[in-house]
């Protein structure tokens, strides 16, 4: 092991690396064509959905990624699960590069990471049974494993899921939201896996069974030292689920902060408008911050600080040049100007 290199049991479990992924707009070769300084030029425009995003996760942690619907936060999520390659920069599991390996490489790494979708009526195959869904990455991944082995596995961890596991037999239509849900999480942990992505896994549930749900994601975590990606565009829910909160806009991140910290001292002029939305009960929170100007698109990115057309505190240098992410005194990380020249408290 080299001088810097970490052990395994405190370096980052994954490190999202100066992370950009494009889309390329599929127009015509002739809706392609534009008038530039009197001269016909060919243009191809991308959506940008993530800018240049570093990220770490630590094992054991459950870090929240947090952002309007489009600032490029279940983008993230497909990128380091291997379902997108990147535009630019890299994904590292464990110390190791794995978004360029090949397939037979990537799939012993594959095993230890496990996705949870946003909806459980698209995610589970309506014609298989629950023992077939749940199987199914078990065969996939320990292809030598016998069946008694496999169906004893599959009660084990519905009964964990809190479902019971005398309902194998059933299909996915006679099962609620929630218990759908529960059956997701049951496939995803099927393979003991040590880190789970979990791509708004409570947003289509209704608001009842919301509770319940990430209850049961808390208890794997802690009884199976899980590690998450939590994807999510509710503040509310973060408050009382991650250890630490990235804010995403525009696919780029604005803030990084424990999750206690970002709620009694958001920093961003973004985070700060996102907290005062969320409605109050029992807690005092800054007066609602109501966000004037449109919001960018990520075809045209704008220059500088992507929230300058919609933050009270932008100057010219917020106009022309990008703020990195930086250390502040609270021990959060911020990418704003204001706050770095000491406009911003
Ligand atoms: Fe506002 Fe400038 Fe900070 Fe961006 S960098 S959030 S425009 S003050």
């Amino acid at each position: 092991m080299s001088g810097t290199e970490q052990p395994s049991a405190t370096r980052d479990l994954v490190s999202i690396k100066n992370l950009s992924k494009s889309f390329p707009l599929t127009k015509g070769f002739l809706e392609q064509l534009h008038f530039q300084g009197g001269r016909l030029v060919r243009k191809r425009e991308s959506v940008k959905a993530i800018n240049g995003v570093n990220l770490d996760v630590k094992r054991g942690e459950a870090l929240c990624v947090v952002g309007e619907s489009g600032c490029g936060k279940s983008t993230v999520a497909r990128v380091v699960m291997g379902l997108l390659q990147p535009t630019a920069g890299s994904i590292e599991y464990d110390g190791q590069r794995i978004d360029n390996l090949p397939p037979d490489r990537l799939l012993p790494v594959r095993r230890k990471m496990q996705m949870i979708f946003q909806n459980p009526y698209a995610s589970l195959n309506p014609r298989m049974t629950v023992q077939q869904t749940l199987e199914e990455p078990m065969r996939f991944h320990n292809p030598g494993i016998g069946n008694g082995e496999l169906r004893d596995k599959v009660r084990t961890v519905m009964d964990s899921v809190g479902v019971d596991p005398s309902w194998t037999e059933r299909f996915p239509h006679e099962f609620s939201g929630g218990q759908r849900q529960r059956i997701s999480i049951a496939r995803a942990l099927m393979v003991d896996p040590e880190f789970i992505v979990a791509d708004e896994p409570i947003s289509a549930l209704d608001v009842s069974i919301q509770a319940q749900v990430l209850n049961l994601m808390m208890d794997a975590m802690e009884q199976r030292s899980l590690t998450y990606l939590f994807i999510t565009h509710d503040l509310s829910v973060v408050e009382h689920f991650g250890n630490r909160v990235a804010v995403m806009y525009l696919g780029a991140l604005c803030e990084l902060a424990e999750t206690r910290t970002l709620f009694e001292s958001p920093r961003h002029p973004y985070t700060r408008a996102l907290i005062s939305a969320i409605p109050k009960l029992t807690r005092e929170r800054p007066s609602h911050i109501k966000l004037t100007g449109e919001v960018p698109t990520p075809i045209n990115l704008p220059s500088g600080c992507f929230f300058h057309n919609r933050c009270v505190y932008a100057n010219d240098r917020c106009k022309v040049e990008k703020p990195p992410l930086l250390q502040t005194d609270n021990g959060s990380q911020v990418a704003c100007h204001g706050i770095e020249e000491g406009r911003i408290d």
